[in-house]
């Protein structure tokens, strides 16, 4: 089988653990291929790395290194197909959402460029004459990026782009689910023509690789997405770093009794089932008007059982595997849990026996908003139904949850959907449309456990940079601010 290495300081090295590990396919549960198991040392010699290229990268003008980002983006286009098939290989969702995931990083990769000729800082006036004030952006320095499996192309993509764009240099940590899909971007990233020690990877788990990495005193930010769990691990360990927390969801659509009920279905279906509802995005709670649940649960319940799964290489298939074995005991767990909680189980809820990691889509009525599973994150094709007497209690419904990533609203009153606007408590709010659908332009993140930090769009480089402030007297005096004499 064939055993890829790491990336380090511009060349392909073995780790000095000399161990392996291996990724698997999640449609068969047989390996890929083996990876290095990565140490504190690869992680060290990394950052060291990184720490050498540091000054000529950032000396880089912005522009020029926006020319590198704009030929990613080109050999990215160019190996799409073959990417797109990979991500579906290695990750498990179905090929046309592993192409998406390769598009999302060729669109981020174009918008990030893009900033090279911005980056802009701003200018105000003075108190004081003769004085100007500006700001101008500055990298942070040696950037850690820790990323999850679930958009194995995409997320990495959404933090390289604005981390170099900015004049960072990175150490890269992907998860051990997904690393060839890492390591396929990354010679993308080198044949763009990076110099050598901009982007270093190292593999491994996140134990003895991630943590050295959030510790290391030489790294000045760490930009995570991953877990809660994990998340709280990085904010205990990382000292003074910037820190930037991409967490979990339990994200919600509401239907109001207005709703045009079919548009709903469609988009409760692509939000739970897309992805095998592993996207921190992904709808995992359909709060419905009462006067229409009966309704929109008999809709739902005919399309859910038509869901075909299986290997997301086929075109005929709607869902696709889960990422592991673990990940299908978890939901299989939060079966058993909303069962005992007395939640209806409409249909599901089984481990699918043979190759692979398949369960079964899984909905779930007469959801109580305190269960456990209408409170915490599956993270796998289970979605649960609350019924809501009106707009109000349904609002309180979706916003009583620790997370704050996503939610959407389907209604045909412009005023409930305004409200709607205004008082959901997540970061991204979608109207008639589902609580998934990304553009990488705009800004991504949620708040309270979810974390606060915004990627994407401008706020992506807000996040990979440092405001400076400046101010220029040229008044030939010493002047003093706030009226000292
Ligand atoms: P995870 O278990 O937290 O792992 C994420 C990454 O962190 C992996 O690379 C992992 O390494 C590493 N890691 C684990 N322990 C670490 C430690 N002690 N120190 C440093 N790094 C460590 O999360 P996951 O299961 O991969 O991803 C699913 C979660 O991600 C869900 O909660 C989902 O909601 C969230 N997510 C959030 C967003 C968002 O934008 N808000 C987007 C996507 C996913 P190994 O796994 O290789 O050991």
């Amino acid at each position: 089988m064939k055993s890829f290495k790491q990336f380090i300081n511009g060349k392909w090295v073995a780790s000095d653990s000399h161990k392996t590990f291996p990724s698997l396919n999640p449609a068969s549960g047989k390996p890929i291929a083996r990876f290095q198991a990565g140490t504190k040392n690869d992680i060290n010699k990394a950052v060291r790395a990184a720490t050498l290229a540091l000054p000529k990268w950032k000396a880089t003008p912005a522009p020029k290194r926006g020319e590198i980002l704009l030929e990613i983006a080109s050999l990215l286009k160019k190996h799409k197909q073959r990417l797109g098939k990979l991500v579906t290989e290695e990750m498990g969702k179905v090929l046309t959402e592993g192409l998406g995931d390769v598009q999302e990083a060729i669109d981020v990769f174009e918008y990030m460029a893009g900033e090279g000729r911005r980056l802009f800082g701003h200018t105000t006036p003075s108190e004081l004459p003769n004085k100007a004030c500006f700001t101008v952006r500055q990298p942070l320095g040696v950037v850690g990026l820790i990323t999850p499996w679930n958009f194995p192309t995409a997320i990495p993509a959404w933090k390289i782009a604005p981390a170099l764009i900015c004049g960072n240099t990175i150490v890269f940590k992907p998860s051990s689910d997904t690393p060839l899909c890492a390591l396929e971007v990354v010679k993308l990233l080198i044949e763009a023509g990076l110099p050598k020690g901009v982007v270093n990877v190292v593999t491994g788990s996140g134990s003895e690789v991630g943590t050295p990495l959030v510790k290391h005193p030489k790294v000045a930010g760490i930009s995570f997405t991953g877990s809660k769990a994990t998340g709280e691990f990085i904010t205990a360990n990382a000292g003074l770093k910037k820190v930037g927390l991409e967490l979990g969801g339990k994200n919600a659509i509401i239907v109001l009794d207005d709703a045009d009920l079919d548009s709903a279905v469609e988009g409760i279906l692509f939000g739970a089932f897309g992805t095998t509802g592993q996207r921190c995005t992904a709808t995992s709670r359909v709060i419905v008007h009462r006067k229409v649940k009966s309704l929109l649960e008999t809709k739902l319940l005919r399309r859910v059982k038509k869901l075909r799964l299986g290997n997301g290489l086929k075109s005929s298939v709607d869902v696709g595997p889960l990422i592991n074995q673990k990940a299908v005991e978890k939901t299989h767990k939060y079966t058993q849990i909303g069962k005992k909680e007395h939640a209806k189980l409409l249909c599901g809820g089984e481990i699918i026996k043979g190759k692979g990691f398949f369960y079964s889509p899984t909905l779930f009525t007469n959801v109580k908003p305190s269960m456990k599973i209408a409170q915490e994150e599956i993270f796998g094709p289970s979605l649960s139904i609350i019924t809501a007497k009106d707009f109000t209690d349904a609002i309180t419904i979706c916003n009583n949850i620790e997370y704050g990533l996503s939610s959407a609203i389907y209604t045909n009153n412009v005023n409930l959907a305004m409200k709607a606007v205004e008082v959901l408590e997540t970061g991204i709010v979608y109207v008639n449309s589902s609580t998934i659908g990304a553009e990488v332009h705009l800004p991504f993140g949620g708040t309270k456990n979810t974390g606060h930090t915004r990627e994407a769009g401008i706020e992506g480089i807000f996040e990979f940079s440092n405001t400076k402030t400046v101010y220029i007297d040229y008044s030939g005096t010493l002047q003093k601010a706030q009226g000292v004499k």
